[in-house]
């Protein structure tokens, strides 16, 4: 990392430029504090560390490949490597992330974890780490996401999680969070709250985005020793809430000859009125805590979004991505839900590789961009297609 970090991470306050902070209710303020005044001094600890990344390797399963995808390169005249993450434990990145923040609640002396989860993937990879610790683990989940979500239900239910339905709002993922961070309020002394993405009041961002950074940081070794230089041309990555992202961007963001490209949800197509790609549609605002891009209407009201893959259907978006994309240091693309299902078909056939539907959206871009010949691209993959079986053996009988 560069001395002047200037996208990877926020100033003392949780801004990424004029994003981020900590907008939380009063009697969470206490919380907040507590996990910013020690996040820093707990996992830059030695012990930390050596837990941290032995659980990494032996458990999660990293590093996980980066993988010369000789046939799409091909199809797309271009060096394409895929970063692997669908290889990790429970099928995604998520897992990296959960990792760090339970090693972070036991150091914090906390015995009840509290998650929201939307598709149910980071209700998964909470549930799986907290009965590697043997911590109670309750997970919030839209009523709707439960009634078709129902195999990660069931997961979360035989690794011992409860799982609580949010009932109110649209009883998708923003109300799970709604009641995570109303649980919290009322258990403020004995509770963590483990957040899934980059999103969240500060130090949450910057805690996520550590964690996850192990993703570049693998792949700049692993260029390194496959193509002699530690620089892509290019990373790709979907995202959601961003996490992702933040792990595949960084150790680039730095580097400004890496084209870093975030790839959103257009659901149905930006101006359907069915879409995620919150940057093409959101304006500033707080949602969950912090200052960000918001999809809403004049007076402040969250708008539905919509996509096909659950673990993209957020309305917000973290706030070092905001910053990203309000200086352009990213370039923020899109897909739609067919041309995601179509890439991830295509990767399918052409690699033998399953993706999931989040991924396939950072797959979905390959096409409408003018790589040359011996650029270096680097596709983040992050989670396998399992979960998404239904809606790819649906479009197999259409
Ligand atoms: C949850 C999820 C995402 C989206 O979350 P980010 O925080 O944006 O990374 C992307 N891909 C997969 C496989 C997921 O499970």
């Amino acid at each position: 990392m560069s001395s002047q970090a200037k996208y990877s991470q926020p100033d003392e306050n949780g801004y990424y430029g004029r994003f981020g902070g900590a907008y939380v209710p009063e009697m969470l303020y206490s919380n907040v504090e507590n996990l910013k005044e020690n996040y820093l001094k707990i996992i830059n600890d030695e012990s930390f560390q050596k837990e941290f990344n032995t659980l990494l390797k032996d458990y999660a399963g990293r590093p996980t490949p980066l993988y010369y995808a000789g046939r799409l390169s091909e199809k797309y005249g271009t060096e394409i490597f895929l970063k692997r993450e669908d290889l990790c434990h429970t099928g995604a990145h998520k897992v990296n992330n959960t990792i760090g923040q339970i090693l972070l609640a036991e150091r914090l002396g906390k015995k009840r974890i509290i998650a929201e989860t939307g598709a149910g993937q980071h209700g998964v990879a909470t549930a799986t780490v907290c009965a590697l610790k043997n911590l109670e683990c309750i997970v919030y989940m839209g009523e709707k996401d439960i009634a078709r979500q129902a195999p990660n239900v069931a997961r979360m239910k035989m690794l011992g999680a409860k799982v609580v339905p949010a009932v109110s709002g649209s009883k998708t993922l923003k109300d799970a969070t709604n009641e995570a961070i109303r649980d919290w309020i009322n258990n403020p002394n004995d509770t963590y709250y483990l957040i899934g993405s980059v999103v969240g009041p500060h130090p949450y961002p910057d805690m996520v985005a550590r964690f996850q950074s192990v993703i570049s940081d693998e792949i700049r070794k692993q260029l390194k020793e496959k193509k002699g230089t530690e620089l892509p041309g290019y990373v790709i990555a979907c995202v959601g809430g961003g996490s992702n992202a933040a792990g595949a961007f960084y150790h680039f963001m730095e580097d400004e000859s890496v084209q870093l490209i975030a790839v959103e949800a257009a659901g149905l197509g930006v101006e359907s009125g069915m879409s995620a790609a919150t940057t093409q549609l959101g304006t500033v605002g707080v949602l969950h805590g912090s200052k960000s891009y918001v999809m809403q209407t004049e007076d402040g009201q969250v708008v539905e979004p919509h996509s096909i893959s659950a673990g993209l259907d957020y309305p917000g978006i973290g706030p070092m991505h905001a910053n990203l994309f309000a200086t352009k240091r990213a370039k923020f693309m899109n897909a739609t839900d067919d041309e995601a299902v179509a890439a991830a078909f295509e990767l399918t056939k052409l690699e033998g590789i399953i993706p999931a539907l989040e991924s396939a959206h950072a797959l979905a871009v390959l096409g409408k961009i003018k790589f040359k010949k011996d650029d270096i691209v680097v596709v983040n993959l992050s989670g396998r297609g399992d979960k998404d079986m239904d809606t790819y053996i649906k479009k197999l009988q259409s």
